[in-house]
């Protein structure tokens, strides 16, 4: 497929909000899609050149994209920044010059959408000595062989930043509507998906939608759903399974502050579980013997954790399992917090040392698939009977996670605080009859951990200040750490620190004084900081944000004690926010 019809429907799709016109702008391209180029069309309707689960990132700087659309357009780069800050799209600076080429007379270029992801992929392993300078050669070639609107959302593309706003749901409809116009069954707008009260006679509409997601489920595969809805209807849609080997959305858990509430949720008797404070790890392994390991965001860390595959060879069986890697200290044989072992997600090198110092235990809490057939539908309890029959129970090295079967409220309360004092997060409260849901925050998984109302943070950025204040940084750009261990961005401080020693407390003077040697770039009174220096900081509120990487903002936060007793990677995580955030709407209600 050439990239120019794509281009021709990224640019409707940007031009409305609608999401009903979304999905059927969306339906009617995949008419259009050969099943061979389906995957490459589904990963950039994303903005994707990688499947999700594949970390690599394009590492495209906005100045080279700015360099780069100079040497395809000739214009200078001072004009090209210029016309950026007026319109705030580099995408669309970089159509309107190349316009001005005289090879744009040709309407459209022969660019294939293989081609794109491929040269994209190509531009993202260039390294070593030299490689800025051929990124941007390679960057500048493909514009050239671009049309002006090609290139505009080449380079978002490049930048990662497509902007045309489609949620997975709306993929997910647009293939329903696709596949009803195919078969000949009448559309009707893609609203919600069916309620389990409207279980009982499903309309065509209905039915489809319940296949083509729960086929997205099992196979994470949009391409491959929409190929099989084309082919062969609702029956091979039903026929996808689960595959050992190709990673599963996990299942999220619903979060509750009260036992009663949590109870009345799930459900009495409940499966009660320590919640380990580790990363989750989704493990499979296949009729060989063939082991691979996914973290929650569906990364393959297989050859990170040579430890966790010796476990898995214990285990007869093939099986898909969902667990927590929980890390204990070697010493003394207690669990540690995560942020102690999430390097062992990113380390690539010297993994041998780095898993006698962290070692990790595997808690295994459920299975999805069990020797030759999916178990992921079964009840719970079920799926435990079988976990206990195939995991062995070896603490420090894998084991089922521990469990008790609680019938009243006294019973939550005592194993909440058990789990507490064993250096666990919290608890899990699970329904003894319900299934697993991939990909779906569930009433039936429930979580229950302490609320905090401070966070620890890091300075990422500042500001010089003026008048009296000139000389020190006064204003602080703060962040947390994501799952994946980056920093994001969650707000500004500039209260809380004194101006004058004798006010008792951190000054300016100090916490500048601190900061001097972090500064990593320096642009008009902004500077951009090292992550280095960890605060804890009080705030009236957390509210959903655009304007800050982690989605969130801090309402009013303020500086409260310096923390030099934690290190960057030890600081409060982006779910510690999201927890603060539904327990305050809880609070709120
Ligand atoms: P949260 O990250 O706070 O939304 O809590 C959900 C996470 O708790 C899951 O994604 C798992 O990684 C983790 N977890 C720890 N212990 C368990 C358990 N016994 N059952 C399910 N999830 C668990």
């Amino acid at each position: 497929m050439r990239f120019s019809q794509l281009c021709d429907a990224y640019l409707e799709l940007s031009q409305t909000a609608k999401r009903l016109e979304k999905t059927a702008l969306i339906a009617a391209l995949l008419k259009e899609v050969p099943d061979s180029d389906m995957a490459e069309v589904m990963m950039l309707l994303k903005g994707r050149v990688y499947p999700e689960w594949d970390k690599t990132q394009l590492g495209i700087s906005s100045k080279l994209a700015i360099r780069a659309i100079s040497m395809a357009s000739g214009e200078s780069e001072t004009k090209i920044v210029q016309q950026f800050k007026k319109t705030g799209d580099i995408g669309q600076v970089c159509q309107q010059l190349l316009s001005k080429r005289k090879q744009s007379t040709l309407a459209s270029s022969e660019l294939s959408v293989k081609d794109v992801i491929k040269g994209m992929r190509k531009i993202s392993t260039i390294e070593g000595s030299g490689s800025v300078d051929l990124k941007l050669r390679t960057i500048a070639h493909l514009l050239n062989n671009a049309s002006p609107l090609e290139a505009r959302f080449l380079i978002r593309i490049l930048l990662e930043d497509l902007r045309i706003g489609i949620a997975d749901g709306t993929i997910r409809d647009a293939i329903i509507q696709y596949a009803l116009e195919k078969h000949g069954l009448h559309v009707i707008p893609a609203d919600k998906p069916p309620k389990a009260e409207d279980s009982g006679v499903q309309t065509p509409a209905q039915e489809w939608r319940a296949a083509v997601q729960d086929a997205i489920d099992r196979s994470n595969d949009v391409a491959k759903v929409a190929v099989t809805a084309r082919h062969e209807g609702l029956e091979g849609l039903r026929g996808i399974d689960l595959t050992i080997g190709v990673p599963i959305r996990v299942m999220l858990a619903q979060k509750e502050t009260e036992v009663a509430a949590a109870l009345t949720r799930v459900g009495t008797p409940a499966a009660l579980e320590y919640k380990y404070d580790g990363f989750r790890m989704q493990v499979h392994r296949d009729k060989e013997g063939k082991i691979t390991l996914f973290t929650r965001r569906l990364e393959n860390v297989t050859d990170q954790f040579p430890d966790v595959v010796e476990f898995i060879k214990e285990v007869k069986v093939a099986c898909i399992l969902d667990c927590e890697a929980v890390g204990y200290d070697p010493k003394t044989g207690k669990y540690t917090a995560f942020q102690q072992i999430s390097q062992r997600i990113r380390r690539k090198y010297d993994i041998d040392t780095l898993m006698k110092e962290l070692p990790v235990e595997l808690n295994v809490f459920d299975i999805l698939y069990h020797e030759n057939e999916s178990v992921y539908l079964r009840p719970f309890e079920e799926r435990r009977k079988l976990i206990e029959k195939i995991i062995p129970n070896r603490p420090g090295h894998i084991k089922p996670s521990d469990l008790l079967i609680a019938h009243a409220e006294a019973e939550v309360e005592s194993f909440y605080k058990k789990s507490l004092a064993a250096g666990n997060e919290g608890i899990m409260l699970k329904t003894l009859a319900a299934p697993y849901k991939p990909g779906s925050r569930v009433g039936f998984m429930v979580k229950m951990k302490p609320v905090m109302d401070e966070l620890d943070v890091v300075i990422v950025g500042a500001e010089w200040g003026e008048g009296k204040r000139s000389g020190w940084l006064t204003s602080f750009t703060i962040a947390v750490l994501d799952d994946d261990g980056n920093f994001v961005e969650i707000g500004r401080f500039g209260t809380g620190l004194k101006e004058l020693e004798q006010e008792g407390g951190t000054t300016f003077s100090q916490v500048t004084d601190l900061l001097k040697d972090d500064i990593l770039a320096e642009e008009g009174k902004e500077v951009r900081l090292k992550p280095n220096i960890v605060v804890e900081v009080k705030f009236e509120e957390i509210q959903r944000s655009p304007s800050y990487s982690s989605g969130f903002a801090l309402r009013f936060p303020r500086f409260v004690r310096l923390r030099d007793d934690r290190r960057p990677e030890e600081i409060s995580t982006l779910s510690d926010v999201m927890d603060a955030y539904e327990a305050q709407r809880g609070r709120n209600k």
